[in-house]
């Protein structure tokens, strides 16, 4: 049974809960206006696919269900004893459970996280919250389930409708367990599905990948995500790359999948993200538009945003243990930083889903956790803006990361020199060359901060 039905109801303990760092000065201010999301992380799959750097671990034995909700809401109670004053009065605006295979958990252990969830944390009326979902693990009934547990938007990790595609890409479904697992759900009620698709497979041809797109169409999901099947460092794939389109011909194979969801009346707005009218996903977009987010599981990562003051420039007197790979350390100048600066936080979490559970009611469970240097908040924040289709205005960036404008001059006027951005004085908007270089532009934002060519757009994000 759902406590989320009419979820803005629900008693906020995070106005009341906890104390906060110094650097997470009170509300109301310009963070207030930051939306708030929730991400879920579940770490566990059937088994891990040969393409997938993304924290999942291959099911050996029975899965710790209740061990792990118990463990979430353990997480989530000491990120509000930490952060309660920076989210004090914010609302969550979207969840998304996201892997690993969340669908792996019952009906029942959703609820319970949901429940716990609103019982903390103030929800928006209608706030979205995804599921993702792995067609190979759903049977009939589940999907009521899911519903009364208050899930309003299954994302379905099909990737192709080519039965040898899956083979290739060590997938346990076949297309039409994918095509049942999507009707299940809408007879099941969910009008807002979303469809993960990968193009550029092991010896795809440009027909067979607008294969797969028609079959997609023909569900009418909402939502439809296609990304590049790209060799992640470590996978299997990357040490025995399978035969792979190159750049161009993946390049042309998505702008004639682009064009026939177009047709279908998929708009594109991000590089991989398309929709039909009014069903964009709010959770990602808040990502995009480096929104804020909590995130509780094994390897999630969160991300607020607080006032501070210069004298915490000097360093990060809220950092514990590791930083991220590659993040420099000590703070670079800027131009134009006023007195009372935005700081952006960021908080990660132990990885490993032993390791998590055991210390999931402690400071065990943060693997890490360290404020933003300044001179990175414009790298950070064009790896996820600049992939909107429809750009951000500038003001938008000066309101996120509190830096104006000018701290950008440079590398603004080289992308537009290069043909990357609009040549639109008062917008963030890559052109379609930009785009297809995007990696490219974005490096132009972090001249000064080493080893950041790895670097993902958001962490939680799914591919
Ligand atoms: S791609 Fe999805 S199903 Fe496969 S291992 Fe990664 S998270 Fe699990």
């Amino acid at each position: 049974m759902s406590v989320l039905r009419d979820p803005v109801a629900m008693p906020s303990r995070a106005a009341a809960s906890g104390t906060s760092s110094d650097l997470w000065s009170r509300v109301p201010g310009p963070e207030s206006r930051v939306p708030l999301s929730l991400y879920i992380h579940i770490p566990w799959c059937v088994k891990k696919c040969p393409y997938c750097d993304f924290n999942s671990h291959g099911l050996r034995g029975a899965l710790p269900v209740h061990e792990y909700v118990a463990a979430l809401l353990a997480d989530l109670d000491g990120d509000l004893r930490d952060f309660g004053d920076a989210i004090a009065g914010r609302e969550i605006i979207s969840v998304f459970f996201g892997g690993g295979t969340p669908s792996l958990f019952p009906p029942d252990a959703i609820a319970e996280i949901l429940e716990g969830a609103a019982a903390r944390l103030a929800f928006t009326r209608g706030c979205e919250i995804t599921l993702e979902t792995n067609p190979g693990t759903v049977e009939h009934g589940r999907f009521d389930g899911y519903r009364q547990a208050g899930v309003n938007r299954i994302s379905f990790g099909v990737q192709s409708f080519d039965d040898e595609k899956l083979r290739a890409l060590g997938r346990i479904h076949s297309s039409a367990e994918a095509e049942a697992a999507v009707k299940l759900a809408q007879d099941a009620g969910f009008d807002n599905i979303n469809l993960d698709l990968m193009y550029a497979l092991p010896r795809q041809t440009p027909d067979q990948a607008l294969h797969d797109i028609e079959r997609a169409i023909a569900l009418q999901p909402a939502h439809i995500s296609h990304y590049q099947l790209t060799l992640e460092p470590g996978t299997p794939f990357a040490k025995r790359p399978p035969p792979l389109p190159d750049h161009d011909a993946a390049w042309d194979m998505q702008e004639a999948c682009q064009a026939q969801l177009a047709e279908a009346g998929y708009a594109q707005y991000e590089v991989s993200a398309y929709a039909q009218a009014g069903r964009r996903c709010t959770h990602n977009l808040n990502y995009w538009t480096f929104g804020d987010y909590l995130g509780i599981g094994a390897g999630a990562h969160g991300k607020l945003t607080g006032l501070g003051t210069r004298t915490a420039e000097a360093g990060c007197r809220s950092e514990r243990r590791s930083r991220p790979e590659g993040r420099a350390a000590g703070a670079a100048s800027l131009p134009g930083l006023g007195r009372a600066q935005l700081h952006v936080r960021r908080r990660w979490k132990v990885k490993h889903p032993r390791a998590y559970l055991e210390g999931a009611a402690s400071d065990a469970r943060i693997s890490g956790d360290a404020q933003v240097e300044h001179a990175e908040l414009p790298f950070e924040y064009m790896l996820n803006a600049l992939r909107l289709i429809e750009g951000v205005p500038l003001d938008e960036f000066a309101k996120r990361t509190g830096l104006p404008p000018d701290s950008i001059a440079i590398p603004l006027r080289a992308a537009r020199e290069r043909g990357w951005l609009q040549n639109d004085p008062k917008t963030l908007h890559a052109t379609e060359l930009g785009r297809r270089f995007l990696n490219d532009v974005i490096e132009l934002f972090c001249a000064t901060i080493p080893d950041r060519k790895n670097k993902k757009a958001d962490e939680n994000c799914h591919p």
